[in-house]
Order: structure tokens, then sequence, then C-alpha cells
């Protein structure tokens, strides 16, 4: 046995994993329970060509959102509607369950792999959190879940790219100026030249897009021509 597999498996008779739909212990190291599955809802069928959200009308090209705002990235993606989700996403935030994302990565590899793929990133590159939150949090999800993609998907994860230098306050507690405002001057490049034609940001949900242009918004500047999103989840247009 190798010493990784020996290690692997002392990890999980300490903390055995637990299935991301229901949160019970899962056996023989599963990911989920088959079971479980079905209450998981992939995102299919008609999406907004700018931002990836469902629509309910077939015809239309964009969400009404993406109808009126200009965004700074080019497009993006996502796995999953939030509301089929949401509960698991919160424990992948708040309750120390990154175990989750070995899940959601092999979901992102079946689901969005081949577009992935198709788009010939340089590197995926998480959606950073203030650095003093993530201490106090122990972990930036989004950048578990970008470390795990890239390992599922063999494409390069850079984390040291970009930075968080001012504490933003919970976005859903803001209007869209107020949001604009929040965000402003929120995000640093750490180097003077950015290498990278093409990029996919990662976040865990997509809701207005406002944080995922202002990061978009400073790659733009420093001449990054491509630049996608892939999240976990993404909310119904209302
Ligand atoms: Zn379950
Ligand atoms: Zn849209």
């Amino acid at each position: 046995m190798q010493i990784e597999q020996i290690k692997e498996m002392a990890v999980s008779l300490l903390y055995p994993r637990r299935c991301p739909v229901c949160d019970r212990i899962t056996t023989g190291g599963a990911l989920i329970h088959e079971g479980c599955r079905k209450n998981i809802k992939i995102v299919r069928g008609s999406t907004c060509l700018k931002c990836g959200k469902p629509i309910k009308n077939e015809e239309a090209q964009y969400c009404s959102d993406c109808e009126k705002t200009r965004h700074y990235f080019d497009r993006g993606y996502s796995l999953f509607k939030y509301r089929s989700v949401s509960g698991s996403i919160y424990r992948f935030k708040y309750s120390g369950r990154q175990e989750y994302a070995a899940f959601y990565a092999e979901e992102m590899r079946r689901h969005l792999g081949d577009v992935i793929k198709r788009l010939g990133p340089d590197a995926l590159i998480p959606v950073p959190m203030y650095r003093r939150k993530e201490r106090i949090r122990g972990y930036n999800q989004a950048a578990v879940l970008a470390e795990t993609m890239g390992k599922e998907l063999g494409i390069p994860v850079d984390m040291q790219i970009i930075e968080r230098c001012k504490n933003t306050v919970p976005m859903k507690i803001l209007d869209e100026k107020g949001r604009k405002a929040n965000l402003k001057k929120a995000f640093n490049i750490a180097q003077n030249e950015v290498k990278y034609n093409c990029i996919i940001l990662i976040d865990d949900i997509y809701t207005t897009g406002a944080t995922l242009d202002a990061v978009a918004k400073v790659f733009r500047d420093k001449g990054v021509k491509r630049i996608y999103f892939v999240t976990l989840a993404i909310g119904q247009v209302v």
C-alpha cells in the first residue's frame, strides 16, 4: 500500500466523509448517497449566453439582467440550480465541510468538463477572500473548490495573483448602488504583469455577478483577453 493511500484511510477513519446533500456519513468513501443524487438539480436547457442563468423564454439569448447590464467577464457557467443545493453550499462555506469539494469537482468535470477545456484556460483563479476573514473561517471555499477542480481537470490554479484588500460587507444586505460602492477598489492584482490570455474565475454562487465583475475588471485592466467564470450554483431568473 502506498503511503498516500494509508494516509487517506487514516483520514477517512478519523473524519468519515459526509454526503453533500443530507450531511450523514457515507460508506466506502462514496462522495454522495446514490439516493440523494435526485435532490440535486443540474443547470440544463436554455441558459443566458452571458451569465449562464436558466431562462424561461427559450427565444431569448440573454436574461433580463444581462440585457441591461454590461459585464466585464465574457461568459459564465454554473453547475447546480441554487435552490437544490443551498443547504449544501451553506455547510461547505460555514460548517467546515470542505470535503464536499470532491463531489462538486467531480460533477464539474462530468457536466462542464468539456466546456471548460474548450475554453483553453491558462489558469483557474478563485475569487479571493479578505485575509483576516479567511483566517477566522479557516479557509476560502472558492479556493478549496478551485483547487479540487484544478486537480480533477488538470488545469493550473493560481491563488496568489489577486487579493481582496478591503473587507467588504455581505452583498446580500446591499442594494445595487451599495454593491458597487462596496466593491470599489476591493481587489488588487499582486504583480505588475499578468501573463495569462485566458482565465476562469471560480466562485461558489452567482447572484448579481457584481463580485465576479469587479474581479474580471481588474484582470481586464491588466490586459487579460478572455475572462470566464464557473460557479457552483446560480439562482433562477425571477
Ligand atoms: Zn445523503
Ligand atoms: Zn444573464
